[in-house]
């Protein structure tokens, strides 16, 4: 039987978690669900330097947002826990001494000053197999000198012996045979002289021990891959499989996309707000810019995969069946804002009335109008439509709750025509006795309006449309007029047009 698979999404914890990040969350969540897999969260919190206070916590309300469901991880626990690294202090050292002990491994005793001068002397200077030998470490220095200087408690750092004249292969899922000289390689730092082990070295260790069958990351550590197979092979541990995510670049295609290209493009970079205290920065997150959380991780999977078919709407579920490895395409995936959009607005009129009733509840709330959800739901049917962002509705459907407060003049000229006014007046009566107020009834009153005065549809309807809502753009007028009460549909018209004729005359 083969192997049940197990992923695990990595993140250290050092800021909010930006797309990215998020789509190699969502890769590693499609991949285990497609494969009835599990998918665990690992918090990587080793750098304590770079420790940011509650960037944990947003990492895990952005994968629930975005309907990620963690397996195993801090909150959930399981049987490879703890998920946190800075728990798991104990298991690492023993690790370390097992490499030292096994000729893998070597105790450093350069001060960082005694390093940086090596730095600044010779340029591109790295500790590896031609330098380590000049060095004061544990290969170069006598029993006695290094008893000595750990009975004075001298930092210490634990560095990778990385071998001599060796290739290291392996191969990579998504770009295929990779292989490295160990020439080029540095001896890199294990063990940090503040006890905490480095990435390389709680990567590793934790990727056996919790059983990960597949690391799917970004393509920022493929660099770093040949000394964890070599790490793996110091263990004697079998590898797991590698897959490293292409880049997601800025909108002009050049370079990787950065958060402060979020800034200077308007668009957001993290999925919830962020409030950076350090530096007092307030970041919008997709969820409070109004985007549905499957129209977000629909077009994040977009961003270097794709299904290879004509399908872009996809369900999260959806995408979990389709998802392959095989199809993440190596090259970089540019990022377009207007393709998230439209993404957003696709979805947004798929969704059923009351999930998006939910959904834009607050935003109602936050204009300060409350309404019932009867209303809600009519609102929602006739508006969703025409939504990019779900925290549009209050604003493209203000007309229904407060009387226009602007209109669209340039469209009155073109529209209205001041002899039209006695007619209207008409038409104004006609409403005002209606005794049905539905969309239905009013349409019925409009239409025997239209053949006692001749007046057409492309004369009625625009006239409406301006007195009532200030605009030409709306869904169906007749509806608009039946979700607003009867009087103040009938004052708007009969207010407007005599404001329309002044318009005319003025121009004239
Ligand atoms: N902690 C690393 C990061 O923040 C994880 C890299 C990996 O997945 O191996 O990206």
């Amino acid at each position: 039987m083969s192997q049940p698979i197990r992923v695990r999404f990595a993140p250290s914890p050092t800021g909010p978690l930006h797309i990215g990040g998020v789509r190699t969350a969502l890769y590693n969540y499609l991949f285990a669900k497609k494969n009835q897999g599990t998918f665990i969260l690992r918090i990587e919190d080793t750098d304590q330097n770079r420790y940011v206070e509650g960037a944990e916590e947003y990492i895990m309300q952005a994968l629930e947002w975005a309907g990620m469901t963690i397996d195993e991880g801090v909150q959930q626990g399981g049987d490879f826990g703890p998920y946190r690294q800075s728990e798991r202090g104990v298991i690492y050292k023993k690790y370390a001494n097992t490499l030292i002990e096994n000729g893998w491994a070597y105790k450093a005793y350069d001060t960082p000053e005694e390093l940086q001068s090596k730095r600044d002397e010779i340029e591109n200077w790295q500790y590896d197999a031609t330098t380590r030998d000049t060095m004061r470490n544990s290969l170069t220095i006598s029993e006695e000198e290094q008893k000595d200087l750990e009975s004075k408690n001298t930092p210490f750092v634990v560095r990778f012996k990385i071998p001599t004249n060796q290739t290291v292969e392996f191969t990579d899922e998504i770009r295929g045979k990779v292989s490295v000289e160990t020439s080029v390689l540095d001896d890199k730092v294990l063990f940090k002289a503040d006890g905490f082990p480095t990435y390389h070295m709680a990567n590793v260790i934790d990727d056996h021990l919790m059983e990960i069958t597949h690391v799917i990351r970004g393509e920022e550590w493929l660099p770093s891959t040949p000394l964890h197979v070599l790490l793996y092979k110091a263990f004697g541990w079998e590898a797991p499989n590698f897959a490293h995510l292409p880049l997601i670049l800025k909108p002009e295609g050049q370079g990787k996309l950065s958060k402060r290209d979020g800034a200077k493009f308007g668009f957001p970079v993290f999925p919830l707000n962020w409030n950076d205290k350090e530096n007092q920065e307030e970041w919008t997150g997709y969820k409070e810019t109004g985007f549905l959380p499957v129209a977000f991780t629909n077009f994040l999977a977009f961003l270097g995969w794709n299904p290879g078919t004509e399908q872009e709407l996809f369900s999260l579920e959806e995408l979990a069946n389709s998802f392959e490895l095989e199809r993440v395409s190596k090259a970089g995936a540019r990022f377009d804002y207007d393709k998230a959009k439209w993404f957003n607005q696709q979805h947004i009129s798929k969704q059923s009335n009351e999930e998006l009733a939910q959904l834009a509840k607050p935003y109602f709330a936050e204009s300060g109008i409350y309404i019932n959800n009867e209303q809600f739901n009519d609102l929602i049917d006739l508006f969703k439509e025409r939504i990019t962002l779900v925290n549009e509705l209050p604003a493209s459907s203000a007309y229904l709750f407060a009387p226009v407060s602007e209109y669209d003049e340039k469209m009155i000229r073109k529209k209205w025509k001041p002899e039209w006014s006695e007619q209207f007046e008409n038409l104004t009566k006609k409403l005002s006795e209606l005794n049905n107020w539905t969309a239905e009834s009013i349409e019925t009153c409009v239409k025997e309006f239209m053949n006692e005065s001749g007046l057409g549809f492309g004369q009625v309807l625009p006239t409406l449309r301006l007195a009532i809502c200030g605009t030409m753009q709306g869904p169906s007028i007749f509806h608009v007029m039946a979700l607003i009460q009867q009087d103040e549909v009938v004052n708007r018209i009969s207010q407007a047009l005599p404001m329309f004729t002044e318009l005319k005359n003025e121009t004239k």
